[in-house]
């Protein structure tokens, strides 16, 4: 059984079925061969035998105006071009967007310029973003649904922020008399949500050199080093294995022992290995406690003494509020990412599309800021009596200032606003 057992424990924390995962303990050789089973048959569901969804092959042409362009065209002579400039002189292959000359241009949307790869998660709901990636790990929390997964040689963690229904669902499958139910009802939803926001894992795994180094040394030496044990199998006939965790990535090693040996032994510090390769992403990758580094900095939230609270509860006039604000350009917006402590308190114009609502009272939305209308997230809270109310996909101007952090993304409570059926009719929206 103990083959199983760690085989288990792999796939849980594969699909991270968190509440699963917390009562195996309890449960009897019969339920954990059912659960393997189950387990077994989810993962073939999953996707993991499917087509993957068709891409845009890397040789794909692409066209730009070499001076002063800010878009990148499928068509040469792409209609929101100014004819002087036509045919598009600049010419580039989609695998070339990354390179440092083209990584500023976006797509036009006139002639269908294909998105890049990462943004095109921006789009989709969490589901279709778990089933488009072939290596994934997915983490569902109370706050927040996050995948890892590769997409062309790098690491993106994608990030799905739940809104109001799918925290109660969360809540009643901890309590609830059949699991499997409201899993199943929780799931099916959460996974429906949009991804909120989408992140490059800029953490990276050991090299192989650096695994074949390793060998000849012993479980508990690895330890020392900083590697942590997940699991550990065999059988008669084959090879003896170690599961460790290192940082954000799981390396399978290969033991110089028989099954025998293993078998008889007390732990497995005393073990040595043989061969290391890299088997996956480790949980700790979909944790939205480390950044994208690696490094552990729970979600930071301001220290507001009583006084500043009960100050920004009564936003100042609009002529003074509104007089300093800063608008969120694409260079706003990084720099807002990159000192989001040094901004509380700063005064934006922010202006976007709602993405998302994640709860109605207060209300609480994702608006993406982009001019494209997919990037540059923000969440936006209201206070309670402001009476503002938007729903997924309404345009809307809004001042708002920094006064917190959802994981990456920056929070901004709104004070004035504008509302508007489109961007060119703006009216005045209900004030503060
Ligand atoms: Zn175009």
């Amino acid at each position: 059984m103990k083959k199983i057992f760690v085989f288990l424990v792999a796939v849980m924390i594969l699909l991270s079925s968190v509440s699963l995962a917390e009562d195996l303990s309890s449960l009897s050789d019969d339920d954990l061969m059912e659960l393997y089973l189950r387990v077994t048959e989810e993962m073939a569901d999953r996707g993991m035998t499917a087509e993957e969804t068709p891409e845009t092959s890397g040789d794909t042409v692409l066209y730009y105006h070499p001076d002063g362009g800010q878009y990148y065209h499928a068509d040469q002579n792409c209609l929101s071009v100014h004819e002087k400039y036509l045919p598009l002189s600049g010419k580039f292959l989609y695998s070339e967007l990354e390179n440092e000359a083209y990584r500023d241009l976006r797509p036009c949307n006139v002639c269908g310029a294909p998105a890049r790869r990462e943004d095109r998660l921006l789009t989709v709901n969490f589901s279709d973003a778990v089933d488009a990636a072939a290596l994934v790990s997915v983490r569902e929390e109370t706050d927040y649904l996050a995948a890892v997964m590769e997409k062309d040689g790098k690491y993106i963690r994608v990030v799905t922020l739940p809104d109001d229904r799918t925290r109660q669902l969360y809540m009643d499958l901890m309590t609830a008399d059949d699991p499997g139910e409201a899993y199943e009802a929780y799931h099916s939803y959460a996974w429906s949500l949009p991804v909120s926001y989408v992140e490059e894992i800029t953490a990276q795994p050991k090299e192989q050199a650096e695994l074949d180094a390793l060998a000849g040394k012993t479980v508990g030496e690895l330890e020392k080093e900083g590697y942590e044990i997940y699991g550990s199998g065999g059988g008669t006939g084959l090879p003896t294995t170690v599961d460790l965790t290192y940082g954000f990535f799981d390396y399978e090693f290969e033991a110089d022992a028989s099954f025998e040996e293993y078998r008889d032994l007390d732990d497995l510090g005393s073990l040595k290995l043989k061969n290391g390769k890299l088997s996956g992403f480790s949980p700790y990758a979909s944790d939205l406690d480390y950044l994208a580094d690696g490094t552990y900095e729970p979600e930071v939230v301001p220290n507001i003494t009583a006084e500043e609270a009960e100050a920004a509860d009564h936003a100042p006039p609009f002529e003074e509020y509104t007089r300093d604000a800063w608008p969120l350009t694409a260079e706003g917006y990084s720099d807002l990412l990159g000192n989001m402590e040094a901004r509380y308190g700063q005064v934006y114009v922010v202006e976007g599309v709602v993405h998302q609502v994640l709860s109605p009272n207060p209300l609480r939305v994702v608006i993406n800021t982009g001019e494209d209308g997919k990037s540059q997230p923000v969440v936006v809270r209201c206070p309670e009596q402001s009476g503002f109310s938007w729903e997924t996909g309404s345009f809307c101007r809004v001042y708002a200032d920094v006064s917190s952090a959802c994981y990456i993304l920056p929070v901004l409570t709104a004070r004035y606003t504008f509302t508007a059926p489109d961007e060119n009719n703006n009216e005045w929206g209900t004030g503060e």
